[in-house]
């Protein structure tokens, strides 16, 4: 019985998720084409039709409609889906480690909107201001609900990073982009110094092994955005930092 309740529970949490997706899809699509996402319902990117409500299901939708638009035949992108998907696991991750909580709402706001970024970001190679300054507002809600994070963690967490990228920045040209700089100060604030090492480290990491991979498949495209892997750190951070810096001091015996 109480596992049926807890099937329940993370069901729930996994519709809230991929419902929040879909609307995540639009942000990722307008926010760059400057459509104001507040007005007008969804059409298809081809043939401008609007999209009826009942095919509009996060993910059923699109194997329901065979991945093809209605009106027009074209077909509709495999992302769609994915970010309703990956927004929804989040969800369910987030609920497994905070529970029903205030902190659940903060870190799942600071990840939708990391969805966001890592989704524009890979399509323009830009981190759109606006939602650097929509991530400064879980970042000051953490401070109320994460308080083990003191002021001064928090006040180094905005330079630990940022102010090394900078610099880096100014020497080598086109090393980062200012909205990845921009990115981990906010994050800094939000992580407290600790756990903003170890979202840059996770992204360094991550980006590299991809840079290097694209280096080895010899891609003409000398450019890559980094923001992706920078947003996969941060929410490893938020979800499993703790635990991660524990389990590596534990290594050493401290
Ligand atoms: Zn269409």
């Amino acid at each position: 019985m109480v596992e049926l309740i807890q099937f329940i529970l993370y069901l729930y949490v996994f519709i809230i998720g991929i419902v929040i997706g879909s609307f995540l899809n639009v942000i990722i699509y307008r926010i760059p084409r400057e459509i104001s996402f507040a007005k007008g319902r969804s059409f298809c990117p081809h043939c401008n039709a609007q999209i009826k409500g009942y095919h509009n299901i996060p993910i059923f939708s699109y194997f329901w409609l065979k991945a093809r638009c209605t009106d027009c035949g074209e077909p509709i992108s495999i992302r769609y889906p994915l970010v309703e998907l990956c927004t929804g696991i989040m969800a369910v991750l987030i609920f497994a480690v905070y529970g029903f909580s205030f902190q659940w709402l903060v870190v799942f706001t600071a990840g939708a909107i990391l969805i966001c970024i890592t989704m524009i970001d890979f399509d323009t190679m830009i981190i759109p201001n606006e939602l650097v300054l929509a991530l400064m507002a879980p970042a000051l809600l953490s401070f109320f609900f994460f308080p083990q994070v003191g002021i001064l963690s928090r006040v180094i967490g905005i330079v630990i990073i940022s102010l090394p990228m900078l610099v880096l920045a100014l020497f080598i040209p086109d090393a980062f982009g200012g909205g990845d700089i921009k990115l981990m100060a906010v994050a800094g604030f939000m992580l407290g110094w600790g756990n903003t090492l170890l979202a840059a480290f996770i992204g360094l990491l991550l980006g590299g092994a991809v840079a290097v991979a694209l280096l080895v498949r010899k891609t003409k495209d000398k450019h890559m955005a980094f923001g992706p892997y920078l947003c996969i750190g941060i929410m490893t951070a938020l979800l499993f930092g703790d635990i991660i810096i524990q389990w590596y001091f534990s290594l050493f015996g401290l």
